[in-house]
């Protein structure tokens, strides 16, 4: 049970935004999700590992959330306190030819910082719209780039609310996957190798690719990317189109017209819908091309 007036309190005295009853389709990108009991706006590494510890001294459920925008928020919400990495915690410093970003600055952003200060390497990541805790979380990547690529070190808090650093050579990345991905860890900071390069290159650079997704993909629906991964031999958009199932629909979920390997919310979408159409699209491929496909995005239930 959340006890919403303690919990308030410790945020008053941490500085941490917080709103009970929170619908997490305002901080989704497929925008739809049912509230949670709260949701709190991290603000520090050590606000966090306060308000862990206190969830679990609590038995309070937590999820951590950065830009939402590889999640599946259930319908019925979440039964617990969502812990938002997002602009309260969202410093980068740049040393050299590194880049350390708190976890909840913007990947995105992050890369027009390096662009600003003429460092090359991310250009290819320019335009994911998570955070950067989310993108090492998930190893995010994109044009033959990814997280991987530039990472040197994270920092995040272990089982006993202590902040650790970990080295690119533990980080244990690979498709879709990290060191975090089984684990309840938090990460509260990145820290990325970068090499010199002409700022002007690099703006060219972000803007070709920033091209390619407007051009590409259905930028003016609301999904979270790429809903299925890329089974190994093949590619996901490419099955379903060969199975013609652009445009099927569940309720207000859709394979999108533009790219089909992305489901989109045409406005009224619940979960539940995406879920449906997913397990049908998964179904037919199987049958059709022999092909297993997964789910991409986390489901937060
Ligand atoms: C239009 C669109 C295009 C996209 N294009 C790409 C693409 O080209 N390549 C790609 O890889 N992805 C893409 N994505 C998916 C998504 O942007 C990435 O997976 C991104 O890295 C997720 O970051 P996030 O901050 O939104 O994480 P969230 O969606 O908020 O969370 C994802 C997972 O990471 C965990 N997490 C988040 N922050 C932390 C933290 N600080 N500590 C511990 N765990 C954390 C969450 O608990 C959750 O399990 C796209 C999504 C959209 C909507």
């Amino acid at each position: 049970m959340v006890n919403i007036n303690e919990l308030t309190a410790l945020c008053d005295e941490l500085g941490c935004k917080i709103t009970p009853e929170c619908p997490l389709s305002e901080y989704t990108t497929f925008r739809f999700g049912g509230p949670c009991r709260a949701l709190i706006k991290i603000n520090s590494a050590e606000s966090a590992a306060r308000l862990l510890r206190y969830a679990d001294e609590n038995s309070v459920r937590y999820g951590i959330l950065g830009r939402g925008s590889n999640i599946l928020a259930a319908d019925e919400g979440f039964d617990g306190i969502i812990l938002l990495f997002g602009g309260d915690f969202a410093n980068i410093e740049v040393d050299g030819n590194r880049l350390r970003c708190e976890s909840g600055a913007l990947l995105s952003y992050a890369c027009a910082r390096a662009q600003q200060v003429g460092l090359s390497g991310m250009e290819n990541l320019f335009g994911i719209p998570g955070t950067v805790g989310g993108a090492l979380f998930m190893n995010a990547g994109a044009y033959n780039s990814e997280m991987k690529d530039v990472v040197v070190s994270a920092e995040y808090i272990d089982e006993n609310y202590e902040i650790k650093t970990i080295g690119a050579e533990d980080l244990d990345l690979s498709y879709r996957h990290s060191f975090f991905s089984d684990k309840n860890y938090v990460i509260t900071s990145v820290t990325v190798e970068l090499k010199e390069g002409a700022p002007d290159a690099i703006k060219q650079a972000m803007n070709e690719c920033m091209a390619k997704r407007t051009a590409k993909q259905p930028l003016d629906y609301p999904s979270a990317g790429s809903t299925f991964k890329r089974p190994e031999g093949d590619y996901a958009s490419r099955l379903i189109d060969v199975c013609g199932l652009k445009g099927m629909s569940c309720g207000g979920a859709m394979v999108s017209e533009k790219h089909s390997g992305f489901v989109i919310n045409k406005g009224y979408a619940t979960c539940a819908d995406v879920l449906e159409l997913c397990g049908k699209v998964k179904e037919i491929v199987k049958e059709k091309t022999g092909f297993v496909l997964e789910l991409e995005p986390v489901i937060l239930k």
